[in-house]
């Protein structure tokens, strides 16, 4: 038997955000970060709770990539003054230290006797999914561990398109890219069905197609609302797919190195689709296939599957490229014997990653060593 959970209720479109006058609360808790304040995002929701006359306490300094100490802080919060609702403002930083503050409180004070809090997670990036995900990313030291229950998934979700307007460039690329990468993984994925192969193939046509406008022009509200949209629907494909070793790589290059995430995956995606694909050698796997799928779906040469493949890593480079991102990760500050004497590191984290089960071409520690110097560049 196979399963696929569509979970949020999912608001959007340019107005979406006055889907919070219908929420009923009577004590909220905002999760959000500096960066929100600064843009005056977090001041357009508790202007919504301040019409209605609703209390609320801000939480607002979520650090990027979220580790233990900032999730106990905000249980510490939530604790202090337990609300009836939480809402998540900000990229999947900000909404995944939301989860893993609801979820860690529920786990350590089962006898407090509380009800979980109705959850509306309203993402400020196009990248993550997380407003529509099981998953929460937690680091521990440099080692970034995915926790996934379906307990994490929001109950809500706002897909506001003018909340993104403000992302500068090089942040839209990298959360752009890991749109891209979450649609590739989970239309590869060992996990992958009808249903998430339907999402991914909408997502991989829509990001082609407005990410770099977005990267030109932010203020293109219609762009940013397609690709915001393309965001939710790679999260829903992803949630119930599953990823692959793009990602598993990735968190232990943010998790060490302090690459941020989307950065991370476009960086080392064209190197695992062509292993996938198994493109130096016959390129026959069934990824092969499906990335060729893909290739035709984009109007690209794609008569066999060798040529759809070479035509899907042209088309991934062109788009980093046009949008000025690192080629190799030489490029980025990772001084290289710092880069080698981290990789067996790196190495363990991505094997044990709970994405690496899903990948549909079984890596051992070899493999991915080599993967990880050839994206260095
Ligand atoms: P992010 O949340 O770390 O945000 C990146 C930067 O952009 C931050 O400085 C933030 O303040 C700023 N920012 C966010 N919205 C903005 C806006 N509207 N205007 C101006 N600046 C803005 O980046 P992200 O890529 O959204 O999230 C990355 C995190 O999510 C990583 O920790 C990654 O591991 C995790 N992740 C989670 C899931 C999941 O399903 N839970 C999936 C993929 C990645």
């Amino acid at each position: 038997m196979s399963e696929f959970l569509l979970k949020p209720r999912i608001c959007f479109g340019q107005d979406a955000l006055s889907a919070l006058t219908d929420v009923s609360a009577h004590s909220v808790l905002l999760v959000t970060d500096q960066a929100m304040v600064k843009f005056g995002l977090a001041s357009r929701v508790t202007n919504i709770l301040r019409d209605r006359g609703i209390a609320f306490q801000i939480w607002d300094d979520v650090v990027a990539d979220p580790d233990i100490a900032t999730v106990v802080r905000g249980m510490k919060l939530m604790d202090s003054r337990y609300p009836d609702l939480v809402i998540a403002l900000g990229g999947g930083s900000v909404i995944d230290a939301a989860k893993a503050v609801i979820f860690a409180l529920a786990q350590t004070r089962p006898d407090a006797g509380r009800e979980r809090p109705c959850f509306v997670a309203i993402p400020t990036t196009s990248g993550t999914g997380s407003e529509v995900t099981s998953f929460s990313v937690v680091k521990a030291n440099a080692e970034k561990l995915v926790l996934v229950d379906p307990s994490l998934l929001p109950d809500i979700a706002i897909l506001d398109p003018t909340l993104v307007a403000s992302v500068p460039p090089a942040i839209t690329a990298d959360t752009g890219m890991d749109v891209l990468c979450h649609a590739l993984e989970a239309y590869v994925s060992t996990a992958a069905s009808d249903f998430s192969d339907a999402l991914a193939e909408k997502v991989v046509q829509q990001v082609f197609r407005y990410l770099p406008t977005c990267w030109r022009n932010g203020q293109d509200l219609q762009a940013r609302e397609k690709m915001h949209n393309a965001s939710c629907m790679a999260g829903m494909a992803f949630t119930n797919a599953s990823l692959g070793i793009t990602h598993s790589l990735a968190h232990a290059l943010g998790g060490v190195f302090r690459v941020p995430h989307g950065r991370a995956n476009a960086l080392l995606m064209a190197q695992v689709v062509a292993w996938n694909a198994d493109f130096d050698g016959q390129c026959d796997t069934a990824a092969a296939h499906k990335y060729a799928r893909l290739a035709h779906l984009l109007d690209l040469p794609a008569s066999t599957a060798r040529e759809g493949v070479a035509s899907l890593l042209v088309a991934i480079e062109t788009l980093k490229e046009e949008m000025q991102m690192p080629a190799g990760i030489r490029d980025t500050a990772v001084d290289a014997t710092d880069f080698e004497r981290r990789l067996p590191e790196m190495v363990g984290q991505a094997l044990r990653d709970s994405c690496t089960p899903t990948n549909p071409r079984a890596p051992d520690a070899q493999a991915l060593t080599e993967l990880y110097r050839r994206t260095y560049g």
